[in-house]
């Protein structure tokens, strides 16, 4: 296959081994760089998610669920519904709660700025100011000493990716099997276990540059065969994933009132009303890490391999094969950025909580660096040269949720949200060709079973409503 990177594009090598009857990669063998990648994607909210399936690559622009159109309704909506301005980018591209490990990826798909930290302008210039040595994640406060935090400064890079740099991967095409190369187990044995030592089985190197990492996260999540599909030029072969009923205990405290219309013909809803926690509710789906989301579905989730991948990454027993175990935990069980804290009530992933140290070179080593303050994960000791910042007590940005209420919201089956009214939802029936009397309303209460059954519905079906809260609607059907 012809090899178009350039001389000056980034890229990582991969060997795969093909068979070339039947144009299949039997697998892959990687080091650190690739599996760190692939990874990654455990970590991504799926606003990120939505948002690089948009992006334009060899794959083309890719759908999944109501994922697209619930990314283009917030695209869409007017400032003026959110409380306040950054909301809308804090959706659009939302913060990764493992952008530190991310960071340092050598080929990173998710362009969001990373976090900035501010510093008073007082601390910056005056090394005499030790009352106030405060950290902030905005510039919208005060520090202590009455500046403004006007001066930025970023994470410093600590976390080196998730997986050992000295260990390589054998990765099969469904990414069911990310096994370290290791004597126990090499890529013989496997070739030999699998019977594929074939006359038609051929070794190939490419290189796989930020396009073809997008087109990876693609076809994990529409195709069993991402491999074959990015590096043998196949079209993915898009698996209708079967939406399966999740059977969640409805153990939280969530409880939302929405009102549903139902086109009784046809057994499907049509839209719902609700307020404000409604239109939250669904938004908050684009916070969620994508691993977060395959553990609380478990068994439920089946989009593309990229569930095989969690699981491979869970049931792997060897540890020493990541660079931590805290490494490890990111990935499946990643937590939710901690600017999304109100979101955790929703689906219960716990949020991030900020166990990061800041600190400032010493008077007499200032000077001689550039970047004299830094933020790490890790207490520095190091004999005076460094002094502790304190992380500025931020109040949350997303304390009220999303949405501005009091008002009504009205989604579609394909989660398409938007402000209601009487026009909105009389345009909307009047498209779509339907007799008033096919039409009923009715009023149901959600809780966290409904949460998290629309939020598989949304991966698997552009039916969210209906395939998501099927079993609120029998008495509706007996009725007609
Ligand atoms: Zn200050």
């Amino acid at each position: 296959m012809a090899d178009n990177t350039t001389q000056t594009e980034e890229y990582v090598q991969l060997k795969l081994v093909i068979n070339e009857e039947s144009n299949k990669v039997l697998f892959a063998e990687a080091g650190k760089d690739f599996v760190d990648i692939l990874c990654s994607f455990l970590t991504m909210p799926l606003g990120t998610i939505a948002r690089l399936l948009q992006k334009d690559s060899n794959m083309g622009q890719i759908t999944i669920g109501c994922l697209n159109s619930l990314y283009q309704s917030v695209v869409d909506l007017d400032k003026r519904y959110l409380w306040t301005d950054s909301i809308k980018e804090l959706l659009l591209k939302p913060k990764n709660s493992s952008e530190d490990y991310c960071s340092t990826l050598k080929l990173n798909i998710d362009d969001s700025q990373p976090t900035e930290y501010f510093i008073c302008a007082r601390n910056y210039f005056s090394s005499e100011c030790r009352s106030c040595r405060n950290i902030s994640k905005s510039t919208y406060y005060k520090c202590s000493c009455g500046s403004r935090f006007d001066r930025s400064f970023f994470l410093k890079r600590f976390c080196k990716g998730f997986v050992n740099s000295v260990a390589t991967f054998v990765i099969t095409d469904d990414l069911i099997n990310i096994i370290p190369n290791s004597a126990a187990y090499t890529t013989f044995s496997l070739l030999k276990n699998l019977g594929i030592i074939t006359s038609s089985t051929k070794e190939m190197a490419v290189n796989v540059t930020k396009e073809k990492v997008v087109d990876l996260l693609k076809c994990a999540l529409v195709s069993k065969s991402p491999l074959t599909d990015v590096f043998l030029g196949k079209k993915p072969s898009i698996e209708r994933s079967r939406f399966l009923t999740c059977n969640a205990e409805n153990s939280s405290t969530i409880q939302i009132t929405i009102q549903l219309v139902i086109r009784k013909s046809e057994g499907n809803i049509l839209f719902a009303h609700g307020d404000q926690d409604f239109a939250d509710l669904l938004i908050s789906f684009l916070t969620f890490p994508l691993g977060g989301i395959i553990r609380k579905l478990g068994e439920y989730s089946s989009m593309g391999s990229i569930g095989r991948l969690y699981k491979s990454i869970a049931e792997s027993v060897e540890n020493q094969y990541f660079i931590s175990e805290e490494a490890k935990n990111r990935l499946i069980d990643p937590l939710l950025a901690s600017e999304y804290k109100s979101c955790s009530s929703i689906l219960p992933i716990k949020e991030q909580c900020l166990n990061y140290y800041g600190y400032y070179q010493s008077e007499s080593y200032r000077y001689r660096s550039n970047d004299p303050f830094f933020i790490t994960d890790k207490h520095y000791k190091d004999g005076g040269r460094y002094e502790e910042m304190r992380l500025h007590n931020n109040k949350n940005p997303i304390k009220e949720g999303f949405v501005k209420g009091p008002r009504t919201y009205l989604a579609t089956d394909d989660l398409v949200i938007g402000p209601a009214s009487p026009i909105s939802a009389s345009l909307l029936i009047n498209r779509l060709q339907i007799p008033v009397d096919d039409l009923k309303e009715k009023n149901v209460t959600i809780g966290m079973k409904e949460c998290l059954s629309i939020l598989n519905a949304a991966l698997t079906s552009t039916s969210a409503l209906t395939n998501g809260l099927g079993h609120l609607l029998s008495e509706v059907m007996e009725e007609k």
